[in-house]
This record gives C-alpha cells, sequence and structure tokens, in this order.
C-alpha cells in the first residue's frame, strides 16, 4: 500500500495513461477528503481506520463483493490481531483455527506451533478470501467509508504534480466520474495498474513466483497445522525452485497451491 498525497510525481511518466484537466472538468465530480484505490483487505483496513478517526473516506473497488482472489487464506497471528483490532474477533472464530506450520521436505516433517507473544495470539485461522476481505470492506463501510463497489480507478487526477483523485469508471452504470481528493491511497493489489501509471515499477532483479491454487475436498480438512513442502520436485524427481501449501479450510475442503519461482520473467526456470 502506497500513500501518494504529497509526493511529486514524474510528470513524464505514462503520459499516455494522463487525463487533461480539460477532460476532468467536464465530468461529474464527487469530492472526498481520502480516496482509497483497491478495497481489498490493505484498501478496506484505511477505510476503516481513517473513518473510525472521523475522515471521509471514499473507497473505490472495481469487483463486487463477495469476490474471489487467488490465496492461500492463512490468516497469521499478526493478522488476527488487525482483524480483532477493527473489531472482527469474535466473527473469526467460527472458521478454521490452526495452532501452528508443518514444514516438510526430503522426507524430514517439523511441526513449529506458533510462538507465545506478548501481543500476538499463539494461533491463526484460515479464511476463504471470498469471506474475509467481504467481512473486511462491509466492517469499513460499517464504520462510515463510503465503499464504491464496480467501480475502477482508471487515471490519477494530477494537480502541480500532486495525485489529487482520479477518474472512475463506475462499470455497472456505464458512466464515469472524477473522484477529487486531498489525499489518495493506492492500494490495487499486486498488479497495481494504477500504481504503475504514477511510476512505481517491479523490481526485476527480485525473485518472482507464479503459483496455481486450488480446493479439493479432503478429510484432513480440519488439521491444526498448515503445511508447506518446501523440496517441489517435477516428475523425474528433480528439484524444482517453488513450494507448495496444504492449508485446511476446515469446510470439507483443502487449499492447495504450488508456487514456481524464477528470477526474472525473461528467466526460462
Ligand atoms: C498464490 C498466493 C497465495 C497467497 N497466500 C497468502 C496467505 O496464505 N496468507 C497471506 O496473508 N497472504 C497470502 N498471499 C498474499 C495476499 O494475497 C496479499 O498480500 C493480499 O491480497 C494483499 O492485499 P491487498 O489489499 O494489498 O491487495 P488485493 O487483495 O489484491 O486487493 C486489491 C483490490 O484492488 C482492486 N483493484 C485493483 N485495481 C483497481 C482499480 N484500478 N480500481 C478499483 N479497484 C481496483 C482489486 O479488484 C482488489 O480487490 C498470497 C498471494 C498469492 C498470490
Amino acid at each position: 500500500m502506497r500513500l501518494y498525497a504529497e509526493v511529486t510525481v514524474n510528470e513524464s511518466l505514462n503520459t499516455a495513461e494522463r487525463v487533461s484537466p480539460d477532460d476532468v472538468a467536464t465530468l461529474p465530480t464527487r469530492e472526498t477528503e481520502v480516496l482509497v484505490v483497491g478495497g481489498g483487505p490493505a484498501g478496506a483496513a484505511m477505510g476503516y481506520w481513517l473513518a473510525e478517526q472521523g475522515h471521509e473516506v471514499a473507497i473505490v473497488e472495481r469487483k463486487h463483493f463477495p469476490r474471489e482472489k487467488t490465496c492461500g487464506d492463512g490468516l497469521t497471528p499478526r493478522a488476527v490481531k488487525q482483524l480483532d483490532d477493527m473489531g472482527l474477533g469474535e466473527r473469526l472464530k467460527q472458521f478454521h483455527r490452526y495452532e501452528g506450520l508443518r514444514a516438510t521436505a526430503h522426507g524430514k516433517e517439523l511441526e513449529l506451533q506458533w510462538p507465545t507473544h506478548p501481543t500476538y495470539p499463539r494461533h491463526g485461522y484460515v479464511v476463504r478470501r471470498r469471506e474475509l476481505d467481504a467481512m473486511v470492506a462491509f466492517n469499513a463501510e460499517k464504520s462510515g467509508a463510503a465503499l464504491l463497489q464496480g467501480h475502477e480507478a482508471m487515471t490519477p487526477i494530477l494537480d502541480k504534480g500532486c495525485v489529487r483523485g482520479a477518474v472512475v469508471n463506475d462499470l455497472d452504470e456505464g458512466r464515469q466520474m472524477a473522484i477529487r481528493a486531498d489525499y489518495v491511497v493506492v492500494a490495487d493489489g499486486a498488479n497495481s495498474r494504477f500504481g504503475r501509471s504514477l511510476g512505481t515499477a517491479r523490481t526485476k532483479a527480485w525473485p518472482y513466483g507464479t503459483a496455481i491454487r486450488t480446493y479439493w475436498v479432503s478429510p484432513r480438512h480440519d488439521e491444526p497445522w498448515i503445511e508447506s513442502a518446501l523440496d517441489v520436485q517435477d516428475r523425474n524427481g528433480n528439484s524444482m525452485p517453488g513450494y507448495g501449501w496444504i492449508f485446511p479450510v476446515g469446510d470439507g475442503t483443502i487449499n492447495v497451491v504450488l508456487v514456481c519461482c524464477r528470477h526474472s520473467r525473461s528467466s526460462k526456470t
């Protein structure tokens, strides 16, 4: 999540994606103190805390909740604490609670219980993102944030080098508007098209992972451990750069993910 207000944006970047002030002036306009782009857990949590502090905040989310998000669905003790701080602790108790990580590799198995900590609980939960993200987003709305679902931020509105809002498409109504704001929070996820148009970029020297995720029905759906496999092999038994995991969802299914890592997009490994 990145905060862009009062940050000077390099005007030469992605000029094709910029919209001219004249065009913006013709659009219907909504004003708010803070505009949050993206209603995932980061954007919705931001919206919640700002609204709780009495700020006027609008969250634009291009999808409608509940929506899917490819993820392992595992909440660590730190995430549990964050959700509890937002008043969602009781609601988490309906989901599958787990105690720690079982790490497996090369025939060895380690069961690592979450440590005792003065601030964080000693357990996590597995919650499908379809449910988690809706819960966090509607919680922000309940605390006073305007949650605009089916709204996609298309282009930043710039004023003297500062981001002061966005041109937003209302995807349900098929119309466009300008949302002007004193501050803009970019919480549009890993691909971050909106963020990229402001000049952010992935550091290509860092490793890059591609994941496949599915849910399987399993009798071991309510195990007290999330499990990671750190020795992924191809069909000939050769080690591959990557890892897999199996997270028990507690509803009759397990979340299974395979991640393949490589050093850069151009690498063949
Ligand atoms: C395979 C995989 C497994 C993972 N497993 C785990 C796990 O087990 N536990 C864990 O803690 N983390 C896990 N993660 C990481 C986790 O998914 C992310 O850290 C988390 O989703 C980030 O939340 P976010 O709110 O920043 O972004 P997102 O959850 O991606 O939300 C961004 C939101 O912005 C919206 N959006 C995007 N662009 C626009 C726009 N222009 N206008 C309006 N809306 C827009 C999107 O629709 C989306 O709802 C995993 C990630 C992957 C890929």
